[in-house]
């Protein structure tokens, strides 16, 4: 039988994927304002926007964190950062410039424990990051 666990236990953090907030979205158990969505990856914009663009690109599979990643994954990463790109150029900030973040355990802002890139653009940013 697959554990519900698979992938999730990490550093003090494990989440069923039956609770897993963006296992939900991509289900469409939950809403979100949808950007893109395709057979490895769906986005959708942020619930709490830190940028004029802020829209969080999320592969179907549920991984943990960047810590739980395989080689397997490898395309599947590849996809995600395609995706990312691609929705930089529709929104026409690829030029003025856009940050794709990937946050990975608490010490780094991770809230959601199913990876996903944010790609933030629209205005201009400080470096380093707070
Ligand atoms: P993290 O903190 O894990 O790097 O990023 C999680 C992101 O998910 C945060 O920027 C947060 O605003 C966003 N978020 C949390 N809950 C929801 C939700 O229900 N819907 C959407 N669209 N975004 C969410
Ligand atoms: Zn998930």
């Amino acid at each position: 039988m697959l554990s519900p666990y698979k992938n999730n236990w990490v550093c003090g953090e494990m989440v069923a994927m039956e609770d897993c907030l963006f296992c939900k979205i991509v289900n469409h158990v939950l809403p979100a304002k949808l950007v893109v969505e395709n057979d490895e990856v769906i986005a959708f914009e942020d619930i709490n926007p830190q940028a004029p663009t802020h829209i969080l690109v999320v592969p179907r599979k549920h991984i943990g964190t960047l810590n739980d990643v395989t080689a397997e994954d490898r395309s599947l990463l590849g996809g995600v950062v395609l995706a990312a790109i691609e929705i930089a150029n529709d929104r026409r900030i690829s030029s003025s410039g856009y940050r794709l973040v990937w946050n990975t355990n608490r010490g780094a802002g991770q809230s959601v424990f199913h990876i996903h890139v944010h790609l933030l653009g629209g205005r201009n940013m400080a470096w380093p990051p707070g």
